[in-house]
């Protein structure tokens, strides 16, 4: 049995595991000690949760327990990262390069500190949403300090080259910093063979609590220093002071567990789903692209564009299915995603895109629902639509001259 809305959103945030719940909820009633109180049983409590669920999640990415700070989650952590780093080194340089297509989380931070006196460099990528390997190894100067490349894109689920991009930074003497949030617990990540020096992740994002993840920070070969960005107890090795939000923590590391004992066989399960929707689609609609790299691409990951479809009209005429469009709305305009453009998509494009996002309780008559409802509003939508008329018509519309106004 359907049951509606049906939720695809699952790079927005995932709905928490009940394994999780049930491994996090004594943490809020009896076992409610501060990780930090020394000298009772409710502090020893927490603080063995705590580690437990450190471990939990170092084991997922090759690391090991030491080399993770807790924080509230991977908007936290990028910035602790990247002002980190840039204000720990600031001796050595004062050059960051990134890419077009991060998150805000990394951009905005990036562009506080050209503010600050630093410089930015803002890769493009390709069509296909990569970076290019040697446009990086130019971009870097001796003032360079840090490269930030996201793992997995949370618009287009583009994968970028983790393991190379590292091994430059190494040969460079450049730190390297990957946001990981969408790709952490969903594909094989691994500090270790992936030459990654900092990573970001977050728990809701795996089947976790929201307001809790973490940084990982690279303590040998090179050991990486941080200058901390809140100041206080000196929690977390003095890395992050907060008292430490057990339950989410103790949330953090069963997710993170479960994500890597079911690993293959959702990875197979969500490309299986996410194919059958994508090949439904592209079969039967016409003037419909991938957004983005098929082959270097999450597993859970769609994002499609029908071309003379608007896709906010789309979102609502499929509005018992929860899926994002490729425009953001805020409160004046109507702006066509920047990861969009950045691949160079027109603005026409950008804006009638939708993007997809399978997760671990989605089902196979979800998806079959979901692609027959695409299909018929696109149409519907196509069918009102003049320009497409005419395209059918065989008008080729970039020779088209509209009457001027
Ligand atoms: N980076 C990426 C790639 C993301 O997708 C998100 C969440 N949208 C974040 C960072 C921010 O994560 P959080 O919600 O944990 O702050």
């Amino acid at each position: 049995m359907l049951q509606f809305p049906i939720y695809l959103d699952n790079h927005a945030t995932t709905r928490m595991d009940p394994r999780v719940l049930e491994a996090m909820l004594p943490y809020f009633t009896e076992n409610f000690g501060n990780a930090a109180s020394r000298n009772h049983s409710f502090g020893w409590v927490a603080e063995e949760a705590v580690e437990k669920g450190r471990k939990q999640i170092a084991d997922l990415i090759g690391a090991t327990s030491k080399e993770i700070v807790l924080t509230s989650g991977a908007t936290e952590s990028n910035n602790l990262a990247i002002k980190g780093v840039a204000e720990m080194y600031a001796q050595k340089g004062n050059h960051i390069i990134t890419a077009a297509t991060e998150h805000k989380a990394v951009l905005d931070t990036c562009k506080r500190l050209e503010k600050h006196g630093c410089r930015v460099t803002y890769l493009p990528v390709g069509q296909d949403g990569l970076v290019d390997l040697d446009q990086l190894r130019e971009a870097i100067t001796d003032k360079t300090v840090l490269v930030s490349i996201m793992y997995g894109n949370n618009e287009i689920g583009t994968i970028q080259p983790v393991r190379e991009i590292g091994a430059i930074c190494r040969e460079k003497g450049v730190l390297f910093h990957t946001d990981g949030t969408q790709a952490v617990g969903k594909i094989p990540v691994s500090v270790l063979t992936d030459n990654i020096d900092l990573m970001s992740f977050s728990a809701h994002k795996m089947y976790g609590p929201k307001g809790v993840g973490g940084l990982y920070v690279r303590r040998k070969n090179p050991r990486v220093q941080l200058t901390a960005q809140m100041d206080g107890g000196g929690h977390e090795r003095g890395f992050r002071s907060g008292t430490l939000n057990v339950p989410g923590i103790v949330g953090l590391g069963k997710a993170a567990e479960l994500c890597s004992l079911g690993m293959t066989q959702e990875i197979a399960r969500a490309s299986e789903l996410r194919d059958r929707l994508k090949d439904k689609l592209l079969s039967e609609l016409d003037e419909t692209y991938i957004n983005g790299s098929v082959d270097h691409r999450l597993p859970h990951n769609l994002n499609i564009s029908f071309a003379y479809v608007e896709g906010e009209s789309l979102l609502m005429g499929i509005n018992d299915i929860a899926v994002s469009s490729g425009s953001a709305c805020t409160s004046a305009t109507l702006e066509p995603s920047y990861v969009l453009k950045a691949l160079g998509a027109g603005d026409d494009l950008a804006h009638s895109s939708i993007r997809f996002g399978i997760g671990r309780f989605n089902t196979d008559e979800e998806i079959d629902y979901t692609a027959n409802k695409v299909i018929e509003v696109v149409r519907k939508l196509r069918d009102l639509s003049p320009l497409y008329e005419m395209v059918k018509e065989g008008v080729d519309l970039s020779k088209v001259e509209w009457a001027a106004h």
